[in-house]
């Protein structure tokens, strides 16, 4: 069988091995070290140097495929990989999506409606965006962020220089507050032929910048968007030459859904698929790089819910599986910390 190598070792490289395990595909991890989650349950493990030439030339040799399951690592490394093996999604993919700005501007340039935004690399053009867009807004680094983190909400012109020192002096962008009474994402799949399909749009809840629930089916306000998101979901992967999950995350407003940010791979709201979907998109993405047919992305149930557990939730995990309808996932993390997403679970209604 063939061998898929898994760039990271989180959760979401964790669920990959396990759907590529499932279809018959062995995997080889590159992760910081053999105790990352994704390592624990791969067939073999490198320890992550994401710049040595000689440890990348050991992935391309162990593998047939190369995929990932985080968005920030440096794209040298992932484009010196792609000349030796196929990567899929390819860096083309990779480097749209780890940069804000240019991830805004490719999905206004496919005709998605985003927050007005700009560029901001000194204080003296922070100062200026604040004049042109207002306040409140949001000052995001432009790489690297992620649940939240190298983000300032700024309710005041006056608030400019302690956000700019809290981001570090970061280039960023500044984002207007979107008025929205909904977030909801659309997780699509782009296959090696070119096959487009996408999952029912989950209704996602976020507690302090984190996801803490996604909900199926979306509520009204949400669905009446759904056609017109995932369009622009199925343009935006079509552009990129996208091969695997891609998902893009929206605000649901009365002018229409607003796009936030995209993320070249599975996704945090994309785990309810495990239980809540014919085929989980887990597994649509290990069909997808290795040229398999996609499978269906119908829900099993008429209601499903999926719960980050975050982290001093830990303590309420058994009393959890009383009820016998609800699936536990773990993800074999040592330490809980504050905000750190230690497992999840799934409810399905049938
Ligand atoms: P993720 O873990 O999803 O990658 P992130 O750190 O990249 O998160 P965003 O998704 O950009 O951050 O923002 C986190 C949350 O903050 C959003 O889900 C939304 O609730 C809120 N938010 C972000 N940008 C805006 C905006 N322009 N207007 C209103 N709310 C926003
Ligand atoms: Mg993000
Ligand atoms: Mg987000």
């Amino acid at each position: 069988g063939s061998v898929i190598g898994i760039l990271g070792g989180g959760q979401l490289g964790r669920m990959l091995a396990v759907a590529a395990a499932q279809l018959g595909y062995r995997t080889h991890v590159l992760a910081p070290d053999a105790e990352s989650v994704a390592a624990q349950t791969a067939s073999s493990y490198t320890r992550a140097d994401y710049h040595s030439r000689i440890v990348l030339d050991e992935v391309a040799d162990q593998t047939d495929v190369v995929t990932y399951e985080f968005e920030n690592i440096a794209i040298g490394p992932v484009e010196y990989l792609s000349g030796k093996v196929p990567v899929r999604p390819g860096p083309q993919s990779l480097s749209i999506a780890q940069d804000r700005a240019r991830e805004k501007a490719f999905v206004a340039a496919l005709g998605g409606r985003t927050a007005p935004w700009a560029s901001v690399s000194t204080l003296e053009e922070f100062k200026a965006a604040i004049r042109e867009i207002g306040a409140p807004a949001i000052l995001k680094t432009l790489r690297l962020g992620y649940d939240g983190k190298g983000q300032v909400r700024i309710r005041d012109a006056a608030e400019v220089e302690a956000a700019w020192a809290d981001i570090g002096e970061r280039p960023a962008i500044l984002e207007g507050f979107v008025t929205f009474s909904h977030e909801f994402s659309i997780i699509t799949v782009r296959g090696l032929d070119g096959a487009l399909t996408s999952y029912p749009p989950p209704w996602n809840e976020h507690k302090d910048g984190i996801l803490a629930r996604s909900t199926l089916p979306a509520p009204a306000e949400i669905a009446r968007h759904w056609a017109e998101a995932a369009t622009l979901a199925g343009r935006v992967a079509e552009a990129l030459g996208h091969v695997g999950v891609l998902t893009l995350e929206f605000f649901a407003t009365e002018d229409g859904p607003v796009f936030n940010e995209m993320a070249p791979r599975v996704h945090n709201s994309g785990h309810w698929t495990i239980e809540g979907a014919e085929t989980s998109q887990f597994e649509n993405h290990i069909r997808a790089i290795c040229g398999l047919p996609l499978g269906s992305t119908a829900l099993t149930g008429s209601h499903v819910e999926m719960i980050n557990l975050i982290g001093s939730d830990a303590d309420q995990w058994p009393e959890l599986l009383a009820e016998p309808a609800t699936h536990l996932h773990l993800y074999g993390k040592g330490n809980a910390r504050p905000g750190r997403k230690m497992g999840h679970l799934t409810r399905v209604r049938r």
